[in-house]
Formats: structure tokens, C-alpha cells, sequence
């Protein structure tokens, strides 16, 4: 008997996770230009090139001045300066400027060496308009310094920016272009076969007769794939009678790949093609959806998924994913899981943690169906699981659960 389920025979999630990680090897790493890393992980830490910012600047459009001059501006008693360069955004002007005197300058502009202070438009009787001849402060600065950015604020040439282990999305690869960084060492991305099963299934568009549906399973786990930073090399179709399986495996060997994901042909039915043919172990895990797994940790990693496609999804999200990251190196294997409160009750089933498609709103969830793993259009609608504990047997409106975000 398992201790937290009860069940003769099945394992916990942790147990089955902790089976998946302990046989991933990390892949190898390259070095590319930053252009191309969009997705990869980092496997060494990112390091400025140049101090940021890269030197003393504006922070406002307005004007550069001495403190000195307009500490003691206000509308009763403005300060008149005469503006004697004006400092546009690129500039490499460094004008002097004598007690009296200002600089025009525009945000992001070098700052001149010889002044001490940005006074904004908003601070000047003017504004933008006849701003080249005189300058009438209004205001005086808070202090001296005031909408000065200072070189090296944020980092100095040479610390780390972005620690190994990170995904490269967009923020990431801009944080890298800033810091005058070109190239970057990622993992190589893992190769993934995607082998669906079923002699029931058609793919998407052809004309069905009764008892046939579309194939749907290789669409979401090649797009769930991608978005993790893995390469389908093989996606492709099998019935549940013959040697299309057999072969199929063969072929992702061929092309190399490190993980392979079926789906379908792994439960109690008559027709269990993978769990019939293919090199796993077969368990049953305390979860809903997702309680028949099959798993091989040799080369390639071997994932047999069941078959409906909500199961599909959430085991990707419970097993699959943890270890496509894992091989890539990434720091963090783990959604980010939050209490949030329920819209709508619902049953889950005693002695299985239940992953529940949900529908993330203003101020909590509510499922995104009326339940079942077969709903495969609802999961279009879902931005979130709920995790309902093992021994909970009902969620009620008001109850707070966990939230696994994966959108
Ligand atoms: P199985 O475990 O093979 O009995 O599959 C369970 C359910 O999922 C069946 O109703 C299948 O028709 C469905 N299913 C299996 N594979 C796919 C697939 N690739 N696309 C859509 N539905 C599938
Ligand atoms: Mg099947």
C-alpha cells in the first residue's frame, strides 16, 4: 500500500518526477550570437561588457545647468540663463559652460561635464518653444544631481547580469544587447520524436467516417515542445496494430533524438499498442488526469503518455517539461503555483491529486469545463491547473486552491 494514496500499486506524482529527473543528462552547451538564443538557456552567466548606463545622461528633456545658478528659482523670482549649445540624443559635444549658462538637452544625451543639474521643460517659463537663446527657470531643482542618470548606476563592465540557467526570452535578450553582449553559451536544444496512437485517428482536415476523430495530441505536445525550448524532429502517426511503432522508434533513433513522447495505448483497454511494444515501465500515478504513465530513461528518454488530451497537457506540465528543462540546464523546473480563490464548485477524486483546467479571472478561477480529460476544445481555454491535494474530495466557491500558471 502507498502511504499517501492508499492504493495498492500506484505511485505518488514526486515519486514518478523524481524517477523522470534522476535520468536526465544535461545536453551540451555552444556559443551563438545573441540574435539567434531567442528560447535557449543559458549554461554560462551573462556579463556587461560596459558599464551601464554607458555614461552620465539626462533623464529628462529640458536643460543642463549649474545648481548654483537656480537654487534659488521660483515664479515669483525666476532665474534667466542664456542657453550656449543645445545636446541632442547621440551627441558627443561636452560644452563648457560658464556660471549663468545652460545646455539644451534632450533624454538620454551625454550630460556636460561642466554643469550639474537637469532642469526639465516643465520647470521653465518657456517650455520647448524659443529654447535656444534664453531659458526662464520657474523651479528650483531638488537638488543637485536632480534627472541625472549616473554612469555605471545599474552594473560595471564585467558583473553578471543574467546568472546561467536563465531562458532567454525577449527581456533577456534585450538586458544582453544593452550590456553590449554578442554572443551568449546556451544549451543545445533538446530533439524531441512525437509519436501518436490510435486507429481511430485522421489527420486534422481529413474527411472522418463515423468512429474516427482528428489527431490533436501531436499539435499540443509539438507546440508545448516549442514553447519550452525543445526541436520536434519526428511528429508522426501510428495505429495500434503492427510494426508502425516499432519503426516509428527506429526513425527517431535515426534522427537523433533525446526524448520521445507517445501518446495514447498505455491504459487497461484491449488495443494498448506502447504499453504492448514500447521499451517503459508502466505505472499508475495518484493523479487526474494522467494516472497511467509509461517511462523509459534510457537513450532516448521515453515518455508514454495516456491518451486524452487534457491527460496529454497536464502530464506534459507535471513530467515532461520538468525534464526538457532539466536537459537544458534551467534554473527553474517549477511553474509558478499561486493561491487563488474558486468561482465555481467542483468533485475531484479521493486518493488522486487532481490537475484541473481552470479559467483565470478578475479575482480567481473557475474550470474551464464541465470536466473530463477528453475535452479537448475547453483546453484551448484554460490558462491554469488547479491542484486540488490527494485527500480533498470536493472544492466548494470561496475555497482558496493552488494554481499552476502555464500561460
Ligand atoms: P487511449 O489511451 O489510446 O485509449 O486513448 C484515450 C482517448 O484519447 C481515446 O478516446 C482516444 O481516441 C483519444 N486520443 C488518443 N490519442 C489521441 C490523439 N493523438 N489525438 C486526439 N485524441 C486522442
Ligand atoms: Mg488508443
Amino acid at each position: 500500500m502507498d502511504q499517501q494514496t492508499g492504493d495498492a500499486g500506484v505511485i505518488t506524482v514526486e515519486q514518478h518526477r523524481e524517477r523522470v529527473l534522476a535520468a536526465v543528462r544535461p545536453l551540451e552547451s555552444a556559443t551563438m550570437p545573441v540574435d539567434a538564443a531567442l528560447g535557449r538557456v543559458l549554461r554560462a552567466p551573462v556579463r556587461s561588457a560596459v558599464d551601464l548606463p554607458l555614461f552620465d545622461n539626462s533623464a529628462m528633456d529640458g536643460f543642463a545647468v549649474l545648481f548654483a545658478d537656480v537654487a534659488g528659482a521660483s515664479a515669483e523670482s525666476p532665474v534667466v540663463l542664456d542657453v550656449v549649445a543645445d545636446l541632442p540624443a547621440g551627441t558627443s559635444r561636452n560644452p563648457v559652460l560658464a556660471p549663468g549658462q545652460a545646455a539644451r538637452i534632450m533624454t538620454g544625451a551625454p550630460f556636460p561635464s561642466a554643469a550639474d543639474t537637469v532642469v526639465p521643460f516643465e520647470d521653465t517659463a518657456g517650455g520647448l518653444a524659443d529654447s535656444l537663446r534664453r531659458v526662464t527657470v520657474v523651479a528650483a531643482p531638488r537638488a543637485q544631481g536632480a534627472h541625472i542618470r549616473p554612469r555605471a548606476e545599474e552594473c560595471r563592465a564585467g558583473d553578471e547580469i543574467l546568472p546561467a540557467g536563465t531562458r532567454l526570452g525577449g527581456r533577456q535578450l534585450a538586458a544582453a544587447a544593452a550590456a553590449g553582449v554578442t554572443e551568449v553559451t546556451v544549451s543545445r536544444m533538446p530533439r524531441v520524436a512525437v509519436i501518436s496512437t490510435g486507429d481511430e485517428l485522421q489527420p486534422p482536415g481529413a474527411p472522418l467516417r463515423h468512429g474516427q476523430i482528428p489527431e490533436s495530441n501531436s499539435a499540443l505536445l509539438a507546440g508545448l515542445c516549442g514553447e519550452n525550448g525543445a526541436e520536434v524532429v519526428l511528429r508522426t502517426w501510428v495505429g495500434d496494430d503492427g510494426d508502425g511503432l516499432r519503426a516509428a522508434l527506429a526513425d527517431a533513433t535515426a534522427l537523433g533524438a533525446d526524448v520521445v513522447i507517445t501518446s495514447g495505448g498505455v491504459s487497461a483497454g484491449a488495443y494498448e499498442v506502447v504499453k504492448n511494444a514500447a521499451p517503459m515501465r508502466f505505472d499508475k500515478v495518484a493523479m487526474q488526469p494522467g494516472k497511467p504513465q509509461g517511462f523509459g530513461d534510457g537513450t532516448p528518454l521515453m515518455f508514454g503518455l495516456p491518451g486524452n488530451p487534457v491527460s496529454v497537457a497536464v502530464s506534459f506540465e507535471v513530467f515532461v517539461r520538468p525534464a526538457l528543462l532539466a536537459m537544458q540546464g534551467a534554473m527553474v523546473l517549477d511553474r509558478l503555483i499561486l493561491p487563488m480563490r474558486v468561482h465555481e464548485a467542483w468533485r475531484t477524486p479521493a486518493g488522486r491529486r487532481q490537475y484541473r483546467p481552470v479559467v483565470i479571472e478578475r479575482d480567481g478561477v473557475r474550470p474551464a469545463s464541465s470536466g473530463g480529460s477528453h475535452l479537448a476544445a475547453s483546453l484551448g481555454r484554460a490558462d491554469a491547473y488547479a491542484i486540488v491535494p490527494v485527500e480533498v474530495d470536493s472544492v466548494a466557491v470561496g475555497d482558496i486552491v493552488d494554481v499552476m500558471l502555464v500561460s
